[in-house]
């Protein structure tokens, strides 16, 4: 066990050169890379996706619109 670090996101250990130490509110603990970066690639991809699903919407709010006034001007066409 001496040659590992106790890790308190995975609540095991983990071997020391794949550690990192971190400040939480509890005070410096030890923390894997691995959960870090899976942490930050999560929050990455959220963001993307939130930003991706604004614009889908705008740009289905926009076609709608569009959709919405061809309809309306139609019996105008027809007269
Ligand atoms: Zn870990």
């Amino acid at each position: 066990m001496m040659d590992k670090i106790y890790c308190y996101h995975c609540m095991s250990y983990h071997r020391p050169e794949n550690m990192r130490q971190v400040t939480t509110r509890a005070g410096v603990r030890w923390r894997c890379i691995r959960s870090i970066e899976a942490a930050r690639n999560t929050t990455a991809a959220r963001d993307a996706f939130g930003v991706r699903q604004t614009e889908l919407n705008r740009s289905r709010s926009l076609a709608e619109q569009e959709r919405v006034m061809r309809e309306y001007r139609r019996p105008d066409y027809r007269c």
